[in-house]
C-alpha cells in the first residue's frame, strides 16, 4: 500500500488527479472495514487528515457550511448547528458509539453512500448541497442527487467531497428525527425518518418536508406526500391519506434487517403521527 499524505486541499486535489485510482481516507471507520476485507491491498491511499481547513464548520446568517472532514462529534458540539440543524445533531449522536462519532466524518458518511447513512434524512429535509472539488474546479450538487445507488455516488474520478452547505431554515412548527433499529443504540436502521413542518396562521400546512432512509437504495424525499398535504389541515383524515401515499414515493425491500411490510408500516405510522402531533 502506498500512502499519500497531502498537507493542503490544493496538494490533495493535485495528487488525486495524478492518481485517480487512489482511495481517499478520512476518519477510516468504513475504510478500515474495507481494508480488513483486503479491498485496500496494493492500492494507493490518499490520507485527508492533513486538510485542517476541511474540518471547519462556519455559519453565516443564511448558510451553515460543514467541512467534509468535520466529525460527527464536531457537528454535535457546534453552537450554530445545534441551534439551526437539530435533526442533524440528533442523527450524528446516533452514528455508532462515541469512538465512531469521534473519528467518522460527514464527508465519509456521504461518500460511503450506504442506504442506512444516518445523516441523510436530515440533510435531505434541510435541502443541503454537497460541494465537490477536483483539480478541474468545484461544483455543487443538491443532496438528493449525490447518490447514484447503493454505495454509489456521482463523484467523478479525481473528485473529493469538500463541504456540505446547508441553508439556515426558518424555524419549523414541528420537527422529527427517528431511527428505528433492533436496538436503541449501535444499530443499523430498519427505517429512518426526518420531517420539518411549517403551519400557516390559519393552521393549514404551509410546507412539509419528509425524508425516509433505509427504505430504498438512496434516501428519499416523499414528493407526492409533500405536495398532497400543502394547504390542508393536519388532521387524522389527512394523516390517513398521506400514509397511503408513502408507497407511491418509496418501495421498500425485504433484507436481513427487516421486511418491506414492516418498513412501510412503520414509516406510514411515523408520518401520520408527525402530521397529527402524536410523536
Ligand atoms: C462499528 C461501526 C458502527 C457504525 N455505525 C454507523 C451508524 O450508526 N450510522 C451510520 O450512518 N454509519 C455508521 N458507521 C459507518 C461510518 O462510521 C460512517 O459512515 C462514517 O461517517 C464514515 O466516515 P469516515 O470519515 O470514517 O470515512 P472513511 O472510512 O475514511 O471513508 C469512507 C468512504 O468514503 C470515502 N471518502 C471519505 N472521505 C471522502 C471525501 N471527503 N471525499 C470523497 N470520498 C471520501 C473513502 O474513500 C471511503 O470509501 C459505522 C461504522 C462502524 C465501523
Amino acid at each position: 500500500m502506498t500512502l499519500l499524505r497531502p498537507r493542503s486541499a490544493a496538494e490533495a486535489l493535485k495528487l488525486y488527479a495524478q492518481s485517480p485510482g487512489a482511495l481517499p481516507l478520512a476518519g477510516g471507520t468504513d475504510f478500515m472495514v474495507a481494508w480488513n476485507a483486503g479491498l485496500a491491498n496494493d492500492r494507493v491511499v490518499l490520507d485527508l487528515a492533513g486538510l485542517e481547513a476541511w474540518r471547519r464548520i462556519a455559519a453565516t446568517k443564511t448558510t451553515i457550511t460543514i467541512g467534509a472532514l468535520a466529525t460527527h462529534a464536531d457537528i454535535q458540539r457546534h453552537t450554530a448547528v445545534r441551534r439551526h440543524l437539530p435533526l442533524l445533531v440528533e442523527a450524528c449522536a446516533m452514528v455508532g458509539g462515541l469512538q465512531i462519532q469521534n473519528r467518522g466524518t460527514l464527508g465519509g458518511n456521504i461518500a460511503n453512500a450506504s442506504p442506512a447513512g444516518d445523516t441523510f434524512p436530515p440533510l435531505a429535509v434541510y435541502d443541503a448541497e454537497v460541494e465537490l472539488a477536483s483539480a478541474r474546479g468545484r461544483r455543487r450538487v443538491p443532496f438528493g442527487s449525490v447518490f447514484a445507488g447503493v454505495k454509489k455516488t456521482v463523484l467523478e474520478p479525481g473528485e473529493l467531497i469538500a463541504a456540505i452547505h446547508v441553508p439556515v431554515p426558518r424555524r419549523p412548527t414541528r420537527a422529527l428525527w427517528r431511527k428505528v433499529g433492533t436496538r436503541a443504540a449501535q444499530a443499523i436502521s430498519k427505517t429512518m425518518a426526518a420531517g420539518l413542518l411549517w403551519l400557516a396562521r390559519d393552521g393549514t400546512i404551509a410546507e412539509l418536508r419528509f425524508a425516509l432512509g433505509s427504505m430504498a437504495p438512496t434516501v428519499r424525499r416523499l414528493a407526492s406526500v409533500e405536495a398532497h398535504v400543502k394547504g390542508r389541515r393536519p388532521d387524522r383524515e389527512l394523516a390517513r391519506e398521506a400514509a397511503a401515499l408513502v408507497a407511491r414515493d418509496v418501495a421498500p425491500i425485504d433484507d436481513i434487517r427487516s421486511t418491506a411490510e414492516y418498513r412501510l408500516a412503520v414509516s406510514q405510522n411515523l408520518l401520520a403521527s408527525f402530521l397529527t402531533r402524536e410523536t
